[in-house]
Parts: structure tokens; sequence; C-alpha cells
């Protein structure tokens, strides 16, 4: 069938994709709700991964399992962490971490139990044709000053980070265990680790909505209302042109 899944985390992201979906068909499925349909003649299944670690994972097993897709493609907003990751730029993973795994002192912390492995690599190929469409995206837009597009480790967690010592505690921890990150969200490691287990590739973007600290209640929101969905729709397109 060779279609690509694009997961969304929120409603207001996918609307725009929706909205331009040839032949839509919605199916209910494990309590959610899944596009099919074409984007620039390409067989797609939109779906949101609805928020957090475990409801991410439902939604991707779904999308393997019943949907049968080739390929998952996340695109969502995030924190930013590191230093220069600034609101209104884009991260492209290339890895992904869990912030809030522990079972230390009986695996190394960070580590996920029985895989031996703390991060799980996006797809190379899928991640490149990514990074290209988010550079043409960014391009696209118009924004009102230059934004960076960056490539690099995300950490996920069931979490929303929003105090600026939550943040830097955060970021220090894992920069001990030699994570360095450059943003904070709440789903893309679980999708990485299901396509991991499958063997599906996965890439994910994320545009930063805040910095997750003390502001973050109240860029989130503000960014998610006025500029998400149009980061989401430029760079879901440019991909799509490119598969
Ligand atoms: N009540 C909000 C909850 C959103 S949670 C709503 O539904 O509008 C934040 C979402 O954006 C999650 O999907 C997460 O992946 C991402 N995110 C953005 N900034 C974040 C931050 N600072 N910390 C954690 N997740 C963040």
């Amino acid at each position: 069938m060779n279609q690509t899944a694009i997961l969304s985390a929120l409603a207001e992201e996918q609307q725009g994709l929706i909205e331009l979906l040839h032949e839509p068909q919605k199916i209910t499925h494990a309590g959610r709700d899944f596009w099919r349909g074409h984007l620039h003649g390409q067989p797609v299944v939109l779906a949101l991964s609805r928020i957090g670690k475990v409801a991410a994972a439902t939604t991707a097993t779904a999308l393997i399992e019943r949907f049968e897709v080739s390929r998952i493609v996340f695109t969502g907003v995030a924190g930013g962490m590191g230093a220069g990751v600034q609101v209104g730029d884009v991260v492209v993973a290339n890895e992904f971490v869990q912030h809030d795994l522990d079972a230390s002192p009986i695996f190394p912390r960070y580590e996920v139990p029985l895989y031996g492995q703390s991060r799980f690599a996006c797809d190379a190929a899928l991640t490149a044709l990514l990074l290209d469409a988010s550079r043409a995206g960014l391009k696209s837009l118009t924004l009102p000053t230059a934004r960076l597009l960056h490539h690099g480790l995300i950490a996920s967690g069931d979490r929303f980070v929003s105090g600026a010592q939550e943040s830097e505690a955060l970021l220090s921890a894992l920069h001990a265990a030699d994570h360095r990150v450059l943003a904070v969200e709440m789903e893309g490691a679980a999708v990485a680790q299901v396509c991991f287990d499958y063997g599906i590739p996965f890439a994910a973007v994320r545009t930063i909505s805040d910095r997750a600290d003390d502001q973050a209640h109240v860029d989130f929101p503000q960014f998610v209302k006025e500029v998400a969905s149009r980061y989401a729709q430029a760079i879901t397109q440019h991909l799509l042109k490119l598969l």
C-alpha cells in the first residue's frame, strides 16, 4: 500500500492537513479517529497521537497493525531546551530519549529495560527528506524573523515542562548521562520505540512553541493557535512531494 502516516499531537496542527486531504475517509478505531486519503497524490493516514507516551504508543501501534502504514512521520510542537533553540525554530530529530525513565540501580538511568539502550534512532533516509522538507517549508513561510533549523536529540516524558528551574535540572541530568537534548515534548520517544519494535521507518519534526520555562504555559497555547498549523502544513506538503 505504501501509505505514510502523519501523526500530529494536537487537533490545531492536524486541521490544516485534513482540509487538504483528497477522498477523505474517517475511520474510528481504538477510540481514535483516523483519516485516510491522498495528499499530493500520496496515500496517507492522518492521526492524532493524543498527549503522552502511552497514548502515542497506542496510536502508533494502531497505525502499523490496523492501517499497515509503511512509515510514520510526526509533526508537532515542543519546548526548546538547548542553548539557541528559540520559539519559532524547527527541530528535526535524529534520536529520542525518555527523560522520565529511571529503573536505576537495576538498569542505568534512562535505559529502556530489556532493550539495552536509552536512545532510539530515527530512520536516516526519511529524516534526510524531512530535513529538506523542513528547510523548504521554513523558506516558504513568511515569518517576522529568521528561524533556525536544528537537528539532534529530543527528550520525551509525561510532563509539560514549564519552569526555568525544572528545565535546567532536566537538562543537566541528561547532560550528565551524555544526552545533549535540543527540545522536550511528550510523545516522540514512545513512537520511536514502537517503530523500532516493528521495523518501521520513523521521522519527527517539532516546531518550538515555548522554552519550557516559566513563560511556557503562556507561549505554548498562543503559538499553537497562531502558527503551529502553518508550519505543520508547509513541512508536510514539502515532504510528500519528496517521497
Ligand atoms: N492542555 C494542552 C496540553 C498540551 S501538552 C492542550 O491540549 O492544548 C503539550 C503538547 O505540546 C504535548 O503534545 C507536547 O508534546 C508538546 N509540548 C510543547 N511544549 C512542551 C513542553 N514545554 N514540555 C512538554 N511538552 C511540550
